[in-house]
């Protein structure tokens, strides 16, 4: 959508100003004018009573909304693996779906990835569009972006989901721009609007002090990426198989503008928090790098990630990729284990789909073991060596 000013109609009068949550409205030559903090959310457009305010969202609304049926899922894979993100994904775009009585169906994209079939149609996909060829071997931008969005044209879904990894992040507002969709980034709740049929997508904003729900009314489809996480996984049996829809990629190298010569794996000394089992975290408890390394012994006996608390990564104990909670990643671990943490409710909003909550505080009245499974008040630096001590002797 675009947003203008009509300056032989607009007075100056100023009302426009109040309307815009981003400041992105000032007086210039004794007319309104909006400047780059404009994010075109269209709030500004009815408090104008000279009619000055002026938008293409008219010509948005031609968009038959009716042609569009179905909900998707982007399934990304790599290395012969699914993202859990997207199976979560699917899960909920299987309730979606039931819904709005339309179809789950899932996006494939790769070489030689037909064997994801069994494990998505377990998932909730009735039909799996898949476009195989080896230029889609390894995700590429652009390679992927005009595949997807060609194959999105010609089979119209209301709506198209993408786990918010850094593959979803690039690609899905690259498809809503070349389709001119609208698109919802790093959400963390979905559900539909009954009486229209709309996608309600929920995420945080304002810094996180806010859950704002967004909709696309006049465009399709809509597009949203979700936080890994924070949805549940749900399997069902006796499904039956899904369709299988084989699609046209017609990909030449001058519109790809890269080619993968060789992957380099990054040595990481952590791995993903978002699929781990077990997740060790710290808070302020920690003290110093001096905790890290005790949770760090910890992790290493159990086979466990580290993680941390806002606190423990401005402190620079963790790393940013580590925080979780509201702002950080929401995690869905067997176990985790939660030390020298309050237990703030932005921190409990990434662990809240954890199984077993176990919370280290000297605190007893900290907010932590009101979702903990087991709760231990004493001092983590007694207890953290203790637990080493018994686990290592267990073995
Ligand atoms: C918009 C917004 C977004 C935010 N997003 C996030 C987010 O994504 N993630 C996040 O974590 N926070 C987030 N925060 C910050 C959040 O509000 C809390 O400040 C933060 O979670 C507190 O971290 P903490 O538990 O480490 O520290 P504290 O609240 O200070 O808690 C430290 C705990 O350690 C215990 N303790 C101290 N010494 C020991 C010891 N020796 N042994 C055992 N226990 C001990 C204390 O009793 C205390 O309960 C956000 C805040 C805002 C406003």
């Amino acid at each position: 959508m675009k947003v203008w000013i009509d300056i032989d109609k607009c007075t100056g009068c100023g009302l426009c100003i109040d309307s815009c949550p981003y400041n992105a409205i000032g007086i210039v030559n004794d007319v309104a004018a909006i400047n780059e903090r404009c994010t075109m959310c269209g709030a500004c457009l009815d408090s104008c009573n000279q009619g000055a305010i002026l938008s293409d969202a008219e010509e948005a609304v031609k968009v038959d909304l009716s042609g569009y049926k179905g909900v998707w899922v982007f399934a990304e894979q790599r290395e012969g693996l699914l993202n859990k993100g997207s199976l979560e994904l699917l899960s909920c775009g299987h309730e979606l779906g039931k819904v709005l009585g339309e179809e789950v169906c899932v996006i494939l994209l790769g070489d030689n990835v037909s064997g994801f079939v069994n494990e998505l149609t377990t998932y909730g996909a009735q039909k799996i569009y898949i476009a195989e060829d080896e230029k889609l071997k390894t995700y590429q931008t652009n390679a992927y972006a005009n595949t997807i969005s060609d194959i999105i044209s010609q089979y119209k879904p209301s709506i198209v989901l993408y786990s918010a990894t850094q593959t979803g992040r690039d690609l899905a507002p690259r498809i809503a721009r070349r389709l001119g969709a609208g698109l919802t980034a790093d959400c963390t709740k979905l559900a539909i609007d009954e009486k229209e049929g709309h996608l309600l997508q929920t995420r945080p904003a304002f810094g996180g002090n806010i859950m704002a729900t967004i909709i696309s009314p006049v465009t399709r489809p809509q597009m949203a990426t979700v936080r890994p996480g924070v949805m549940k996984l749900v399997k069902h049996d006796n499904i039956q198989k899904a369709e299988i829809i084989k699609c046209k990629v017609e990909l030449d190298h001058k519109n790809i503008k890269t080619k993968i010569l060789t992957v380099i794996k990054e040595k990481h000394r952590y791995s993903n928090i978002q699929e781990a089992k077990v997740i060790i975290s710290g808070g302020r408890g920690i003290k110093s790098e001096k905790g890290v390394k005790l949770l760090e012994t910890l992790a290493e006996t159990i086979g466990g990630e580290i993680a941390g608390t806002r606190v423990a990564v401005e402190k620079g104990w963790i790393p940013l990729d580590r925080q979780v909670g509201q702002t950080g990643h929401s995690v869905s671990s067997d176990l985790y284990i939660a030390c020298g943490i309050s237990g703030s409710i932005q921190h409990r909003a990434g662990i809240q789909n954890s199984k077993i909550i176990i919370a280290i505080n000297t605190d007893p009245d900290a907010p932590i073991f009101s979702i903990a499974d087991y709760g231990i008040v004493g001092d983590l630096f007694e207890i953290v060596p203790a637990l080493i001590k018994a686990l290592k002797e267990e073995r």
